[in-house]
């Protein structure tokens, strides 16, 4: 019991938080598959003293199905499962952040990201950059995130960090030295000389928990000495305190060395390399040494977030940039980033931005404006779970049975006003596949996960089309529903068939177009006569401001006069047209950034009605749409890396699919290309991809608007839609 309590200091954590944000490291590990980044999580939890021995993983057999992810963590006996993972290292308290196996779910890569303060990057000691490492890399860059390396795998044969090295500066053309070298290599590998403090370090013991500190050995020394000489060449040369005082003459210590490696680490301008074999148990603890040392607290980040402005004379919710304050006296800003149901319930991750939350309090939902009481909260470690009374800015904790999706910003309303973390603005869905449930019985389950995805991720909607009765799935691309499709069957034990992917089309009127319809049936029974008279338009003006927020609206603007047109057709005119807007006259998907305007009518004494009225308007617009109606399609931003020499490959597939290619670049040994591609071109992409650079090819795509379909493809695509649907209703 005692050395249960010795391993879990929480109480102290709780209580001196306020004052130690700087302590405080909220890291990520991130790799090519297969680097090692299990192994070494699995030691940094043990070293942290918080599992008590170490779980091999499996030997992976190279499943480079990425969508096997989850279920591999299973196999493997991962101790981390969840989305943060408090430990402890030296006093500091740092939360493992669980960073996301794949670049296709943009918006889960962003949270989780954003949450990072920095991260470890593993490299393969043997293959060293792989494509997905540079993948990892670039997201790093883009979000801004200082980080190490650790370099792994130095007990195989032919392991070389001199080599990998050498191989990140060219490949990724960072600024990077090692901090140490290997004592012997291959299955004679025992340890590190430390270059900074120039002494050597062995990891002994069952699991290489017993450090030993020696000198540094002889033969080492010379290849030593030139190693530190290399390291302090390059920070001497980026950082400019210690370069005056190197030019100053003064005596340079170990803390001038560790302050100036930190500030150009927090500045993105060096990356501190260390190194080890997380399966043979060393080094890792040196690299925890490191991430202390040199990756960044709280305090030191940048974190902007959003506020709802509304502007005073149009009356329009928009969102100005603010930044937040690592600080406890702040007003209480906080990110739910995941959602996760465990044996311990349904737990809302949630990291601190600013301010502080105790137990009891209450805050605010920024989605929903919903207030809830916070009745439970707790700190995560590696399998168990540590009630807590209060956190503070900068730190990560969980809260229980929140009703809210992941991405929702939490707030104390009364102090922050209304923030938020994230846009508010979540993009429509732009793919959509039927699921057909082979055992209809699980109807009820299948509702159930359906929810439960949706709320951890808005991107992803459910609904059943009324026509077909079919369970339509949609988001942000083919591989993010398919994951979906996969955790239905491995989560909920549900199996389905998934049908062929649809983009999600849109429809608009390309220009002014007038409209004047008559609807007249006044043959026997009951009559019906109404006129519409107006235009329908494209709203240029609004589309303008919300190309940033994706939103695109309708209107609709009555210019009767007199008396031609009393309000209650007026009303039936209006609601019919926004019914259309659900569903547009071409395709039945929804129409955008349209305006109608009702200029004019005639009515008859007898025969007319509301429902007359919205008959002729329905004909109307339908009239209008098939003069100058566009059919508008998802086009997705792609990015594209593969090896130098399947440039021309890449190139031309692209081309093929009809891409606008935006951006080229080498970097290394890569080729980086960007485009712009309809996304129903994008279909099968990825299997291509893995076809011509056998895995050594990456690709991430991101929706970014709509855009009309070309005027002699429209009749075609509108054929084809239509054909789908009516395939559905038979089947
Ligand atoms: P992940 O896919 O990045 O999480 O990698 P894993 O941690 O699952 O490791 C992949 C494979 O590499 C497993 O078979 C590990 O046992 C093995 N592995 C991990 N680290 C090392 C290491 O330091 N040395 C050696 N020889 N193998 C390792």
């Amino acid at each position: 019991m005692l050395s249960f309590l010795r391993k879990q200091p929480l109480l102290r954590v709780a209580s001196r938080m306020f004052s130690d944000i700087s302590k405080i490291r909220n890291i990520g590990v991130s790799a090519h598959i297969d680097s090692g980044k299990t192994t070494f999580s699995e030691r940094v939890l043990y070293y942290a003293g918080k599992i008590d021995r170490i779980h091999e993983v499996k030997g992976s057999d190279g499943v480079g199905a990425t969508m096997d992810f989850m279920e591999l963590e299973r196999e493997k006996g991962i101790t981390i499962q969840s989305a943060a993972t408090f430990l402890e290292w030296k006093d500091h308290p740092i939360n493992l952040i669980d960073t996301p196996g794949h670049v296709d779910f943009t918006i889960e890569v962003e949270r989780a990201l954003r949450v990072l303060d920095g991260a470890v990057l593993l490299v393969c000691g043997v293959s060293g950059v792989q494509a997905q490492t540079y993948t990892v890399y670039k997201q790093m860059e883009r979000y801004k995130i200082p980080r190490i390396v650790f370099i792994n795998k130095l007990d195989r044969l032919g392991a070389n960090p001199i080599a990998i090295t050498a191989m990140l500066k060219q490949k990724l053309g960072v600024v990077a030295e090692m901090l140490q070298i290997p004592i012997g290599e291959d299955d004679q590998f025992i340890g590190l000389v430390d270059l900074i403090k120039m002494k050597a370090f062995y990891f002994e013991g069952i699991s290489g928990e017993e450090i030993r500190e020696g000198e540094v050995p002889a033969k080492l020394m010379d290849q030593a000495t030139k190693a530190r000489q290399a390291l302090l060449d390059k920070i001497v040369d980026l950082d400019e305190t210690l370069g005056e005082k190197f030019l100053m003459e003064e005596p340079i210590t170990e803390q001038d060395i560790k302050a100036a490696i930190r500030r150009q680490c927090l500045l993105r301008k060096f990356i501190p390399i260390t190194m080890g074999s997380a399966y043979k148990n060393k080094g890792v603890q040196l690299a925890l040494d490191a991430v202390l040392d040199y990756l960044p607290a709280p305090n030191e980040k940048v974190n902007m977030a959003f506020q709802k402005v509304v502007d005073p004379t149009t009356k329009k919710v928009e969102e100005a940039q603010i930044e937040l304050k690592a600080d406890t006296k702040m007003p209480f800003v906080s990110l739910a980033f995941k959602l996760e149901e465990n044996r311990f319930g349904q737990l809302t991750y949630c990291r601190v931005y600013q301010g502080k939350l105790k137990k009891g309090d209450t805050i605010v939902n920024m989605r929903t404006n919903v207030k809830v009481r916070v009745a439970r909260m707790a700190k995560m470690h590696a399998n168990k779970l540590e009630d807590i009374d209060e956190i503070g800015a900068g730190d990560i904790f969980a809260l229980f049975g929140i009703d809210c999706s992941s991405g929702t910003t939490f707030t104390k309303m009364d102090k922050g006003g209304e923030i938020s973390l994230s846009s508010m603005f979540v993009p429509d869905p732009v793919l959509s596949v039927s699921i057909k449930l082979k055992d209809k019985k699980k109807s009820e389950k299948l509702q159930k996960a359906m929810k439960r995805f949706n709320r951890e991720d808005p991107t992803f909607t459910f609904n059943v089309d009324s026509e077909s009765e079919e369970l339509i799935i949609s988001g942000m691309g083919e591989l993010h529903l398919q994951i979906y499709a996969e955790r239905l069957k491995r989560e909920f034990e549900i199996d389905i068939e998934l049908g062929a992917p649809t983009v999600n089309y849109r429809e608009t009127i390309s220009a002014k177009t007038a409209y004047n319809y008559l609807h007249k049936k006044q043959s026997g029974g009951a009559g019906q006569f109404a006129r519409v008279i107006g235009y329908l338009e494209p709203i240029n003006d609004l589309a303008e401001k919300s190309k940033d927020t994706d939103i695109f609206v309708n209107q609709f603007i009555s210019k009767t006069v007199g008396e031609n047109v009393p309000n209650e057709y007026i009303v039936a005119v209006e609601k019919q047209f926004y019914d259309s807007c659900a569903k547009g006259p071409l395709t039945g998907y929804p129409m955008i950034n349209t305006r109608m305007v009702f200029t004019d009518g005639e009515t008859h004494v007898v025969d007319s009605s509301a429902n007359a009225f919205q008959t002729a308007t329905r004909y109307a617009i339908s009239a209008a749409f098939q003069k100058s109606g566009n059919l508008l399609e998802p086009i997705m931003a792609v990015e594209i890396t593969v090896p130098k020499d399947m440039y021309s490959p890449i190139m031309n597939s692209v081309t093929k699919r009809k891409g606008l290619v935006t951006n080229t670049e080498t970097q290394g040994e890569f080729f980086i290309l960007q485009a712009k591609v309809p996304l129903a071109n994008m279909f099968g992409f990825s299997g291509e991809l893995r076809g011509f650079t056998q895995g050594q090819g990456e690709f991430s795509m991101e929706y970014l608007t709509h855009e009309p379909v070309s005027a002699d493809e429209q009749a075609e695509v509108i054929k084809k839609i239509k054909k789908v649907r009516t395939d559905a209703k038979q089947t």
